[in-house]
């Protein structure tokens, strides 16, 4: 069955956040000021397990699901996630399973990883230069952990992909060096705007570097970029070429140029609630449901329903908001 949202769009991608905690304090997602000794994070009986994550993800496949994304906080820190990998893998050989990571703890974990059928790991990585790594990300860690993290993936041939969020007047001097690192591993980049996710990171739009600034510093450096079709229904990022390099990255253009029109991503939170908007204030509380002794045929209706009423835009909106929100934190609900 083909399940389609209130405006046409399908249900094709869960991404699921297996902790709210992290090893890192990235200064636009857990700023420490906020996620200091005294912050709440769940307790372990909240938080949902791999069983529950199977459950839903099982209600979930018939309704059209192609890809799975196992997300956080920072997955790597939870106990066992090739387990959940490998859970998943066995529901279907087709899906698409990939992981979004800080990196650091990915050579450790890497073949595991892979030999429990994870397709493709996308690695977060805002900085080469170490201090400013370290200013951005408030952690032990140095930038020597995440390439060392990427160059594991790449020597385990698992498909990888860096993620870059670029902040006005913090890293924009790192968009060269790291296209250059980039094009050394051959792996593709994609540069995420600024976002005004949760309600702790400080955002403002004046902080927002466009996909399009980022082109002309990009431009300056390599010369003429052009635009790519994009590569499927859905893609989140644009495609760009660096003409003389013919080395192909992304944007994520969530502020300048929102793509909510063909939106296809449900979120699970670390306590198994569903969301259907990164911005949402609410989700759907389903690990109740299956705590309650609910069948997979009862949370396939349950998220049938929710999906079919589903009319979130909200980046669309953005502009015109009146209202103040106050969205959930990414940590939670997976980035
Ligand atoms: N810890 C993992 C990591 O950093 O890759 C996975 C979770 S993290 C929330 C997922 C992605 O969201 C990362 O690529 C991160 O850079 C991005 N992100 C977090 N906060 C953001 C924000 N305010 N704006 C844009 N991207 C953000
Ligand atoms: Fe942690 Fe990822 Fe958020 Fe950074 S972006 S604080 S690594 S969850
Ligand atoms: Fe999808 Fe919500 Fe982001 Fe729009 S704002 S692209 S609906 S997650």
């Amino acid at each position: 069955m083909r399940l389609e949202d209130s405006l046409g769009r399908p249900l094709r991608d869960l991404r699921i956040s297996v902790t709210d905690r992290c090893n890192f304090r990235c200064d636009y997602c857990m700023p420490r000021e906020h996620f200091d000794s005294k912050y709440e994070f769940l307790p372990k009986e909240k938080i949902i397990s791999y069983e529950e994550i199977i459950m839903i993800v099982k209600s979930i496949l018939p309704l059209g699901l192609k890809k799975v994304r196992i997300t956080g906080g920072e997955p790597l820190i939870r106990k066992d996630i090739s387990k959940l990998i490998k859970m998943i893998r066995e529901l279907d050989d087709e899906l698409d399973i990939a992981m979004t990571t800080n990196g650091v703890l990915l050579r450790r974990n890497i073949q595991q990883l892979k030999e429990s059928g994870l397709d493709r790991v996308t690695v977060s990585l805002d900085s080469l230069d170490n201090d400013l790594f370290k200013e951005i990300t408030d952690s032990n860690y140095g930038v020597e952990d995440v390439l060392d993290g990427i160059e594991a993936a790449i020597e385990a041939g698992i498909e990888v992909k860096i993620n870059s969020v670029i902040k006005r007047n913090l890293n924009e001097n790192q968009l060269v060096p790291l296209i250059e690192k980039s094009i050394i591993y051959n792996v593709p980049i994609r540069f995420i705007e600024f976002m005004d996710v949760g309600s702790t990171n400080s955002w403002n739009l004046d902080s927002v570097i466009t996909g399009s600034e980022m082109r002309k510093i990009i431009q300056n450096k390599f010369g003429p970029v052009i635009q790519k079709n994009s590569n499927y229904y859905g893609e989140v990022a644009k495609q760009w070429i660096i003409v003389d390099k013919k080395y192909e990255m992304g944007f994520i253009e969530s502020i300048s140029s929102p793509f909510c029109g063909s939106c296809t991503r449900a979120r699970i939170s670390s306590n198994g609630h569903f969301f259907t908007c990164l911005f949402s204030e609410k989700g759907n509380d389903l690990l109740s449901l299956i705590r309650m002794e609910a069948e997979i045929s009862d949370v396939s209706q349950a998220v049938t329903k929710i999906w079919k009423n589903r009319n979130d835009k909200y980046s669309e909106e953005r502009k015109d908001a009146t209202k103040e929100r106050i969205p959930v934190e990414m940590s939670y609900i997976g980035g």
